[in-house]
């Protein structure tokens, strides 16, 4: 079911046309608006938006957090402050938020793209919608919100925490849809079962938007056993609308849909910035397309994912980003080639011999980087270390040293996050006997 059938569901050829249309329309309005933005277009040639094609994009400038932060708590806007209807924002840096404005045009715009992925899970006049995310300055409670408001669904407006009136209001309500954080529905799904709603006794879920949250295949499938729903992801980020940038659709739920009508995306290589190719790992970056207070061109995310364009079942032709794999903040550069942490622990997890805990060390005393896995079997033994080698290598592309060491050996994060990189750039190794 498609909320905006027509813009979801557009041939690819029409819909590129429009993009360029409505990125000419961004460019003049950041021109007319006289910021940051402004400033380095010009500096970059661009003088006015009719000169612009969709092919220009890579030489256009990007934006960065670094840059709401900087104009905070005004300055980023695109239209005057008298014409924003609401402020939202994201934790920032030395207290203060990352600040976002909308104006009426940009709620409504939002309300449609959370609508749309509420349809995408199933949702339509007359559902009812179990909203546990939380209402507030953050963008998740009344997103959703008002994107069911706006589908004609019911939403009940339960927000985050006191766990036995969520289950109370699950079980006299039969919501179809459940809305939270995948860390919440987990925690949700245990109470549930506590208090005998089980899928099959009691449980009406059938589908559930899931986001706020990087999260697993692994995870996914531990949610749907519990709830007996299928789990959803759903992606968005505060700077370019909030939830409803891009989700998954329930026929396939293989990959987020981007409402790329409204938030034109790219991929780039986290430290040159170059485009990568479809398929290819990348960082996010968004162009806030029909944006009037939150205009942004080219907004960096930081969060790594691959495009991939192919036929769904559910119609859509939107293009599809891959869950988020990483943070470009994490990312390792190892003999010229880009590795995310957690791409090292999807191969080694996969293994089921080996324990959760293992410690990646970037060996810096040589003329390269090398890097070095530390693990540990589970029980007794598993897979050999040149084996594990050559599992990395192929998934990779790049040589990692596998090191498996007596149970206990790998340092634990006793409190806090787990700490799963080091750097040895000299002196004594991080783990001993390592040499
Ligand atoms: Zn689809």
């Amino acid at each position: 079911m498609m909320f905006q059938p027509d813009a979801e569901s557009m041939p690819a050829e029409q819909r590129a046309k429009l993009q360029e249309e409505r990125l000419r329309g961004l460019i003049d309005r950041l021109l007319a608006a006289a910021g940051v933005q402004a400033g380095r277009l010009r500096a970059a040639g661009v003088e006015r938006g009719g000169d612009v094609r969709l092919a220009d994009l890579p030489r256009l400038p990007v934006t960065e957090k670094q840059d709401l932060w900087a104009a905070y708590p005004f300055g980023m806007l695109g239209v005057p402050r008298s014409e924003v209807v609401v402020f939202h924002g994201s934790s920032g840096t030395g207290g203060r938020p990352t600040l976002v404005g909308y104006t009426r045009h940009d709620l409504q715009l939002w309300s449609q793209v959370c609508a749309r992925a509420l349809a995408g899970a199933g949702a339509g006049p007359g559902s009812i919608i179990h909203n546990a995310y939380g209402y507030g300055l953050f963008t998740g409670g009344l997103g959703f919100h008002q994107g069911a408001v706006e589908l004609g669904a019911a939403v009940v407006p339960v927000s985050g925490g006191m766990t036995p009136r969520q289950i109370t209001l699950i079980r006299d309500l039969g919501p179809g849809i459940l809305a939270c954080t995948p860390s919440y529905a987990i925690r949700l799904g245990e109470a549930l079962a506590e208090a005998g709603l089980r899928p099959g006794a009691g449980l009406s879920l059938r589908a559930g938007l899931f986001g706020a949250e990087p999260w697993t295949a692994a995870l996914r499938a531990r949610i749907e056993e519990l709830l007996g729903l299928r789990a959803l992801d759903i992606y968005g980020l505060s700077e370019v609308i909030g939830p409803g940038v891009a989700a998954e659709c329930f026929e396939a739920a293989d990959g987020l849909h981007v409402n790329e009508d409204h938030f034109l995306v790219e991929t780039v290589d986290p430290v040159t910035a170059a485009p990568v190719p479809e398929g290819s790992a990348g960082e996010l970056v968004f162009s806030t397309l029909t944006r009037e207070a939150g205009a942004l061109l080219r907004y960096r995310t930081g969060d790594i994912s691959a495009l991939r364009r192919e036929p769904c079942a559910c119609g859509r032709t939107l293009v599809k980003m891959s869950k988020i794999t990483g943070r470009r903040d994490d990312m390792l550069v190892i003999r010229g080639v880009n590795i995310y942490p957690s791409e090292v622990e999807r191969v080694l997890l996969g293994e089921g011999a080996l324990s959760p805990d293992y410690l990646l060390v970037v060996d810096e005393r040589g003329d390269g980087r090398e890097l070095l896995a530390l693990c540990e079997y589970r029980a007794g033994s598993g897979p050999a270390q040149d084996v594990l080698e050559a599992r990395l290598r192929e998934v990779l592309g790049v040589r990692i040293g596998v090191r498996v060491l007596p149970a206990g050996a790998v340092p634990r994060t006793e409190v806090g996050k787990a700490v799963r990189v080091v750097r040895w750039a000299g002196g004594e190794p991080p783990v001993p006997g390592l040499a």
